[in-house]
């Protein structure tokens, strides 16, 4: 029973990384990663992560903008 909870959270946890369009900040267009830990959140119930936390208040300025980068998936 324990064991198969912990396999649902893993599969879940997965999944939520797996689902990101992008591999850069949508604010910089930094490379998630490169300038330590990406800052994550959720606006509106879409996942956003940007590459520091200095990007948040410029989102914030415009969240409009940066979340339209993040509906058009390139290649697509
Ligand atoms: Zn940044």
């Amino acid at each position: 029973m324990k064991k198969s909870i912990l396999i649902l959270l893993m599969t879940s946890a997965l999944a939520w990384a797996g689902n990101y369009p992008l591999e850069t900040c949508v604010v910089s267009g930094e490379k998630l990663g490169e300038m330590g830990k990406p800052y994550v959140f959720v606006y509106e119930g879409t996942e956003v992560k940007l590459c520091c936390e200095k990007c948040r208040a410029k989102f914030d300025k415009n969240p409009a903008k940066y979340l339209a980068k993040l509906a058009t998936k390139p290649g697509n």
